[in-house]
């Protein structure tokens, strides 16, 4: 059997190109270390699968070139998605702030989709199949070698799509095998780390947020590179929730990051109302329009709670504003890959050409998804990512 395409990873990426690639007449291989396609899909957004975002542009995206993504995402755009996912029996419904869910909640419905695709287009997906190396030969195909069943197999083909993810969650079959097959053919790689990931707090700190485990705000939470206005999440470990994970693909370690706990009012002019109408509540019940039991009650270590607002001092309003607005929280670090949703870094942008992919140095060996220098925010943006580069790779091999 010969191919015109060996696809490395049966994932977001590789599962679109290979459709695409058999909507073009062409003959792929799937090759896949797990006993299934789509792992990472059918545990996404919690087994819904946030399967696009309504409003992804370039700038949802982090990268050392942040235009580079606009290429593939606008070959195949949010409204190619919908239609695509629509016309195979998916329609969607928006949660919140653009997110798209299959209507039925169901990621299986999505993987379930390009199983039937890949076998009527005709495709070839070879399951426990873990490619240990990628040689390219003499006569310009490409040599593929993998493990099936504890027996080395070779196959070879003129294109390989390197459509492997990167290294969050092991345990769905995360591998580092995109950025050790780019560093093989010389081609440079922008150091790498877990990103979408709850922060960890330890040292004196720490029993103050583990305290409040289970308590979840609505904060903006901000450093001088991003700011995000949704839920944080306080753990037994530190900080989690959507506005953590979002501002963690922009931290780096050793550095703080800002909690703007009352995000939309300004707590001086709550004071200042509170003061012009006699000023009889405590700080602790001006709080407690906003907050948890537990989180006012947690708060009381640095601020006066029981102190009566018309006796407050202007230190003290000071004091609160600066805690309210301004909690500067230093993490310890990450929870690491096997808790990240992504990963940040990956094969260098400027190694590839935008429109298709393909390494510049390599004709035939092509990169996508994950394993790309192209990271999402939380909310559907990576999925859009790995179908737009699996489409935009399926056009060239
Ligand atoms: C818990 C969780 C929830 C998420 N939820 C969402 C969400 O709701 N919306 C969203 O947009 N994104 C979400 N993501 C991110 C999203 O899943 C990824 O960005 C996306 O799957 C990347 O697609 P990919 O094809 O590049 O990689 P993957 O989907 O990871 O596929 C790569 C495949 O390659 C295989 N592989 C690796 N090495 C080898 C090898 N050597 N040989 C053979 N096969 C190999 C792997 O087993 C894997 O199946 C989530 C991620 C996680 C971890």
């Amino acid at each position: 059997m010969t191919y015109d395409a060996i696809i490395i990873g049966g994932g977001a990426c590789g599962l679109m190109c290979a459709v695409q690639a058999g909507m073009r007449g062409r003959r792929t291989l799937v090759l896949e270390r797990n006993d299934r396609p789509g792992a990472k899909i059918l545990i996404s957004g919690g087994g819904r699968c946030n399967y696009t975002n309504l409003y992804t542009s370039a700038a949802n995206f982090i990268s050392a070139n942040p235009s580079f993504a606009q290429h593939a995402l606008t070959q195949w755009t949010v409204a190619d998605t919908i239609r695509f996912f629509e016309q195979n029996g998916i329609s969607g419904k928006e949660k919140t702030l653009g997110q798209l869910f299959p209507i039925s909640n169901k990621a299986k419905d999505v993987v379930d989709v390009f199983v039937k695709l890949i076998q009527e287009k005709h495709q070839q997906i070879r399951l426990n199949s873990k490619v240990i190396s990628v040689v390219k030969m003499a006569n310009g195909h490409f040599d593929v070698s993998y493990e099936y069943e504890g027996r080395i197999q070779r196959t070879s083909a003129d294109s390989v799509v390197m459509a492997c993810g990167g290294l969050p969650v092991a345990k769905l079959g995360a591998s580092d095998f995109a950025m050790r097959t780019a560093r093989q053919f010389g081609l440079d790689v922008v150091p790498t780390a877990p990103a979408l990931v709850p922060l960890t707090i330890t040292g004196k700190d720490a029993s103050w947020f583990s305290a409040l485990s289970g308590n979840s705000v609505y904060c903006r939470v901000y450093n001088e590179r991003a700011s995000f206005e949704e839920n944080i999440l306080f753990t037994h470990w530190g900080l989690s929730g959507p506005a953590i994970l979002q501002l963690s693909s922009y931290w780096r370690p050793g550095e703080s990051i800002v909690i703007d706990l009352l995000p939309n009012q300004a707590i001086d002019e709550l004071i200042k109302r509170e003061r012009q109408a006699g000023g009889a509540r405590m700080v602790g019940q001006l709080l407690g329009d906003f907050y948890s039991r537990r989180l006012v009650e947690s708060l009381g270590k640095f601020l006066p709670v029981a102190t009566k607002i018309a006796s407050l001092s202007k230190a003290d309003a000071r004091r609160i504003d600066d805690t309210i607005h301004r909690f500067t929280v230093t993490p310890a670090g990450d929870k690491g890959y096997d808790k990240a949703e992504v990963m940040r870094g990956g094969v260098a942008t400027h190694e590839l050409v935008p429109q298709t992919l393909e390494a510049k140095r390599v004709a035939g060996l092509y990169f996508g998804g994950e394993g790309v220098d192209v990271t999402g925010w939380l909310g559907g943006y990576n999925f859009q990512w790995a179908w737009a580069s699996g489409y935009a790779i399926a056009q060239h091999i």
